[in-house]
């Protein structure tokens, strides 16, 4: 059978209630790109977030690592060229996933994210997402290599926005009052220097929309895809 496109492994369900708009985004990009009825070529690999929750609470990073990098495997036996894992938090274990690979292409979220700040000409960002993402040196540093200037929110608002994402946005749960809690916390990002605000975690687009804050936005799962959508056309 000839392919337009190429094939495309999604590690998902990190939560699943963003990866089904991955799924979407993908395919609307292949669609709008192409025309007619064609649509992504998707192999999805979605966990069971709760056992990935207990797992990261844990700080069981290897076990994850091993995990991941055994189904970005599997994902490319069936087939995938390109391979993508939709989570932020996840991205800690990136380099095991990319040393699994034979020949598929790894896209990285924080270099598809990166690649948007820098194209609108903004150097200083605020970074919202887990305590993972906003705490650990993974994320941070890969977006200060692209040379931006990256600030997370102080306490409580870490723990705050991290509380958000695991006790509602994983859960399928939109609050308002958690909406106006975070788009406070990025108004105090703004006063300590921001000037755009990266969403770090694939679900806070789902709460927060480019409207609800003043300064420029940045939603990881859009960009992702859009950057996924690009590498399976090319
Ligand atoms: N999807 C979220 C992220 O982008 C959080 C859930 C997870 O820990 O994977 O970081």
């Amino acid at each position: 059978m000839a392919t337009t496109v190429r094939r495309v492994g999604l590690l998902g369900g990190m939560s699943w209630e963003s990866s089904v708009e991955y799924e979407r985004m993908i395919n609307q990009g292949v669609r709008a790109a192409l025309g007619g009825t064609h649509s992504a070529d998707l192999v999805i690999r979605s966990y069971d977030f709760a056992e990935i929750e207990a797992l990261q609470v844990d700080e069981r990073w290897d076990e994850m690592a091993t995990l991941l990098a055994t189904d970005a495997r599997m994902l490319e036996d069936a087939g995938a060229e390109v391979i993508a894992l939709c989570t932020n938090t996840m991205h800690r274990v990136a380099d095991s996933i990319e040393a699994a690979l034979d020949s598929a292409e790894f896209v990285h979220i924080a270099d598809a994210t990166a690649a948007a700040v820098v194209e609108d000409r903004v150097q200083h960002v605020g970074l919202v997402g887990t305590r993972y993402t906003m705490e650990l040196d993974f994320y941070r540093s890969r977006l200060e290599r692209a040379g931006l200037q990256v600030t997370v929110p102080d306490e409580p608002d870490r723990t705050m926005i991290h509380d958000t994402i695991y006790n509602e946005l994983v859960r399928g749960v939109i609050d308002d009052d958690s909406r106006r809690r975070v788009t406070e916390s990025v108004e105090r990002l703004e006063q300590r220097g921001a000037r755009g605000v990266i969403a770090g975690c694939t679900e806070i687009e789902l709460l927060v929309r480019p409207d609800d804050v003043e300064l420029a936005y940045f939603p990881t799962t859009a960009l992702h895809a859009e950057s996924i959508v690009t590498r399976c056309l090319a």
